[in-house]
């Protein structure tokens, strides 16, 4: 498929052709105690995401035509000689929504006793409702107020917080994480998300710190990242606004 039909969710089936049964994935890590609160857990890291954002830390996984390394069925005799030394296993991206296997791989890593993490950007609501039985753990990433999301991905942001929405509603065990653009992370912005954030029911939000290297870099034009600090004004009332809030390094 090629790589343009991949930019504009709205308009076009960004699924990859109906003979891909397996998903493509562009990295393993093995073991992390940090990408699924609580749990230890392996990530794959899926390949193909429809979304360019100039600050992508993971560019290289946007291209959905590139092999599977490791595949699928690697992944899964990988799980099988961890079973009950991992707890979970988180697929991440890209956007791992973006590929029709998806519901069957979670499905069978569930069969195999572990528990299914999923890292989403929700470029696909629909999608995400047929994955909601699936999933033990979400943890979605709101990259701006949905009236920004052209400045940040190309595309509008409706689908994003539709996502949001359905993950609320159904009582998914989530945590909203948001790396803000540079440009778009000045204290009065940040304070308008957060606030709009907790006004629609979030209660777990991580605030995380934007890198100024390993972007994209065909996007150089970005301003430098704002330092966030604790001790600043809009990230000190987003600590009283959420259940558990966290600022990440980056
Ligand atoms: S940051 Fe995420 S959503 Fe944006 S282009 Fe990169 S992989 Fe896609």
């Amino acid at each position: 498929m090629p790589i343009d039909s991949w930019h504009n969710p709205g308009t076009t089936d960004p699924m990859q052709t109906d003979t891909q049964t397996s998903l493509r994935i562009g990295g393993l890590t093995p073991l992390t105690s940090v990408d699924y609160p609580g749990e230890l857990a392996a990530v794959v890291y899926c390949r193909g995401c429809p979304w360019r954002c100039p600050y992508c830390h993971n560019a290289d996984l946007q291209d959905p035509n590139q092999p599977s390394e490791p595949t699928w069925l690697e992944v899964l005799d990988f799980l099988e000689r961890r079973r009950g030394l991992l707890d979970a296993l988180v697929f991440t991206g890209g956007e791992p929504t973006a590929q029709r296997p998806l519901g069957n791989a979670m499905a069978e890593v569930r069969a195999l006793g572990f528990k299914v993490g999923l890292h989403t950007g929700g470029p696909y609501p629909e999608r995400l409702t047929q994955l909601l039985p699936l999933m033990d753990w979400a943890g979605l990433d709101i990259k701006a107020l949905p009236e920004d999301y052209p400045l940040v991905t190309g595309v509008p942001g409706a689908q994003a917080w539709q996502s949001l929405r359905l993950l609320l509603d159904a009582g998914i065990d989530l945590e909203v994480r948001t790396t803000p653009m540079p440009g778009l992370d000045a204290p009065a912005y940040l304070d308008r998300l957060s606030r709009r954030l907790a006004d629609v029911g979030v209660r777990r939000w991580a605030l995380q710190q934007c890198r100024h290297v390993g972007t994209g870099g065909e996007h150089v034009d970005l301003p430098i990242p704002r330092r966030l600090a604790e001790s600043d004004a809009d990230i000190v009332a987003a600590t009283g606004r959420f259940e558990r809030f966290v600022l990440r390094a980056a």
